[in-house]
């Protein structure tokens, strides 16, 4: 199948796919997820009008930003982040997804541009408790979102996270639950959070059908992935 094939194929689904009757109307963003893949396939899929693009390496992304500059696009840090690539990511990235410790929120806030927006950002959880994975844990949410939405140059957006992989749609379903009442939590306890980025290909409608607002789409649009 063409590039462009898959990608429609893709904002159908995500179309297609039933919401939570609450969030009925909720828009769902698609994140391209485009580590990996070459400045040229991302031009392609921009011309058919997506804008968000999702990288996880810095020094591959920072790559294509320079190539791409001259097009409207929107960078989403969505990899681990360790603390001496902090300066090029909040330099560079307009979202990042990928926060699991106060350490790297207060280094984000601390380098990001004074010209630039605030960070749009969001903590990650590891919401299957998956030991060595990277996540806070849900025990610690709480106090770390709270730190982390003191922080003037990062605007906390919400929660995202990569299950533990599930193939049963209910089991998929049951997981992102957990993460739409995490952030119910937060908004109760005061916060204001809009944000949840949740949905890989193989389990994008059980997110939307929790409540998702971005998901991150890789596969799915630009076929498997080999790594150099
Ligand atoms: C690679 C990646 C994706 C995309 O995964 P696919 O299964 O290829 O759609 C989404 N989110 C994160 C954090 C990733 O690292």
């Amino acid at each position: 199948m063409s590039l462009e094939l898959r990608y429609q194929a893709v904002v159908e689904r995500i179309k297609k796919a039933p919401r939570p009757t609450k969030f009925n109307t909720n828009r769902v963003r698609l994140i391209a997820v485009s580590k990996t893949r070459s400045a040229d396939d991302i031009r392609s899929i921009h011309e058919l009008g997506q804008t968000a693009f999702g990288e996880n390496y810095v020094q591959e992304a920072l790559d294509k930003i320079r190539q791409l500059r001259s097009l409207p696009l929107e960078w989403h840090f969505i990899g681990s982040i360790q603390s001496n690539k902090t300066r090029e990511i909040a330099a560079h990235f307009d979202w990042v997804h990928s926060i699991d410790r106060l350490k790297i929120a207060r280094r984000l806030n601390d380098q990001r541009p004074a010209q630039r927006e605030p960070l749009d950002v969001c903590l990650e959880v590891n919401i299957s408790e998956q030991a060595g994975k990277s996540g806070v844990l849900l025990q610690q949410l709480p106090q770390l979102a709270e730190q982390v939405d003191q922080l003037p140059r990062l605007r906390l957006r919400g929660l995202m996270a990569i299950p533990q992989k599930a193939t049963e749609f209910d089991e998929q379903r049951a997981i992102f639950r957990r993460m739409r009442e995490a952030l119910l939590d937060l908004n109760r306890q005061g916060l204001d959070l809009d944000t949840l980025s949740m949905g890989m290909s193989g389990d994008m409608e059980a997110a939307i059908a929790e409540g998702a607002t971005m998901v991150r789409i890789g596969t799915d649009i630009f076929g498997p992935r080999t790594y150099p």
